[in-house]
């Protein structure tokens, strides 16, 4: 019998990556390449979508070989992606016609103040399920247009296409064959109605965005088309955005199932099922993915400054030198900690979407000391999920009873076990915290019935359950002063 492999491209914000998985869902290999970060001017972040293409190429030839696998021996690939960024080309060279727009490019921002003022903002929320942000493809594709030479006469003569990164690679990798992306990717541009599955003539006329560049929607698992190697057709059968690659990879795929990824931000997202959740808390609603002829929905919240926050004290404050250190620090601070610390370094996002706060720290007394500093903005990590989480709670009238843990500073068991206590909830880490890349390896293999949904689930390792140790009154004291806290950094900058 050949063994049989799945591969996974994860094409992130600083690197592309590629990853080997065998039939026990277990990764074999992993290459990675890192990609320019392009800052042409303040606010402005750009890749070359050629650079992304060569690195993502390059780390599966690599991975391939590293393994020591055939390519007849590769029954499937899934592409996970960095969401958002905006990519157009020439349909006919294959040349991009502007470098790739980067999600935390900010130059739209006019455009996005233009569009509520022309009133459409409860009508993209009600279509796309989101809020007007220069963070969505829609203003970007829409700036390419009316700054690039001919665009816009291009495109209106078909002659230009759109994607979203996932899109562009599946382009490249079928021969320049197939323009398509699916479900998740399509639900992040803000351009596509997540009700009815189309893209939005309303939305697409108020930014004068031709349809004909737009790419056919599919659903995740599914035959996108075939990528060649020596000869040997490979199917491309999964494409999930990157947070909702995780959320599969962490196997919630029931609905009110949710995972956090503890980065530079956090990233929570919560399997909402069949039905579409919209939020009264400043949460985004989008698709998780499109599966088996369903299409399943998550509410998604994000922390801006989470393990950015553990940065600030290592490169800021400099008392810390290394990220793992700050558990050391803080195991030793005894009792209570009456230090807050609200990291608001760039106003606070969901559910409070007040961009005049700015960080403060509460609590000091004359004993203050590193440890309760370091100890404190921790817990803020953790305080900062728990206000996501309830906001989601309450938007999907459930009750969470454990959340799936990844990112970085989830390696943190201080960490975990004070957001079990303050959650009351089970926190549950895994063994392989590569979750966005599995989650693509998964939706592919799922396809060409390498594996079942149950296949996955017993792939599962924990590494680590936290549980809850605090009473009641403990944890609902110590949260009313981090909402106290919330309260007094609010409205700080005139
Ligand atoms: P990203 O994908 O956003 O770059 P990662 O998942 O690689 O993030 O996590 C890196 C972030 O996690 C950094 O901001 C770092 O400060 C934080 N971090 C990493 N390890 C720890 C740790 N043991 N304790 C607390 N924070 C950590």
């Amino acid at each position: 019998m050949t063994n049989k492999f799945i591969i996974a491209l994860d094409q992130g914000t600083t690197s592309s990556r590629a990853v080997v998985v065998n039939i026990k869902g277990e990764i074999i290999a992993i290459e990675q390449q890192e990609i320019e970060q392009i800052f042409p001017e303040s606010g402005w972040v750009e890749h070359c979508p050629i650079a992304i293409l060569e690195t993502q190429l390059s780390t599966l030839k690599k991975v391939i070989k590293k393994a020591e696998i055939h390519p007849k021996e590769i029954v499937g690939i899934g592409i996970t992606n960095q969401r958002e960024t905006t990519v157009v080309w020439n349909k006919n060279t294959g040349k991009p016609i502007y470098n790739a727009i980067v999600w935390q490019d900010k130059r739209t921002a006019n455009s996005c103040e233009n569009l509520k003022k022309k009133g459409l903002e409860n009508h993209i929320k009600q279509t796309t399920g989101l809020v007007i942000d220069s963070y969505f493809s829609a203003t970007k594709i829409n700036w390419i247009l009316e700054n690039v030479e001919n665009a816009r006469e291009e495109a209106e003569k078909g002659k230009l296409l759109f994607g979203t990164i996932d899109t562009w690679l599946l382009w490249n990798l079928t021969d320049k064959k197939i323009h398509a992306t699916d479900y998740s990717n399509a639900s992040r541009t803000m351009l596509f109605d997540i009700k009815n599955l189309c893209w939005d003539e309303k939305i697409l006329t108020a930014l004068t965005i031709p349809k004909s560049m737009l790419p056919k929607v599919n659903p995740s698992s599914f035959h996108f088309g075939n990528y060649k190697i020596d000869g040997f057709k490979i199917p491309i059968t999964g494409i999930a955005g990157d947070q909702q690659a995780a959320l599969f990879g962490q196997t919630c795929f029931k609905k009110g199932e949710a995972k956090n990824t503890y980065g530079t931000g956090c990233f929570m997202l919560m399997n909402t099922g069949n039905d579409i959740q919209f939020s009264k808390s400043g949460l985004l609603t989008t698709i998780a993915w499109g599966i088996d002829n369903k299409i399943f929905y998550a509410l998604e919240g994000s922390v801006f400054i989470a393990g950015a926050a553990i940065q600030w004290l290592r490169d800021g404050l400099k008392i810390i030198s290394s990220a793992e250190e700050s558990e050391i620090f803080a195991s030793e601070v005894e009792g209570e900690n009456p230090v807050i610390v609200v990291p608001a370094f760039a106003g606070l996002g969901a559910p409070y979407w007040d961009m005049y706060a700015r960080g403060a720290i509460f609590g000091l007394t004359r004993d203050t000391g590193k440890n309760h500093l370091i100890k404190a903005t921790l817990q803020s990590l953790a305080y900062q999920t728990k206000d996501l989480l309830i906001a989601m709670q309450n938007d999907a009238e459930t009750k969470l009873t454990s959340l799936k843990v990844d990112g970085g500073a989830s390696n943190n068991d201080l960490l975990m076990q004070f957001q079990s206590d303050i959650l009351d909830c089970i926190v549950e880490r895994p063994k392989i915290t590569e979750t966005t890349v599995l989650g693509a390896a998964y939706l592919a293999g799922i396809y060409v019935g390498l594996w079942s949904k149950e296949d996955i689930l017993s792939f599962r390792k924990i590494d680590k359950e936290f549980s809850p140790t605090f009473s009641s009154e403990k944890r609902e004291k110590l949260y009313k002063k981090w909402l106290k806290a919330v309260e007094r950094s609010k409205d700080w900058i005139d």
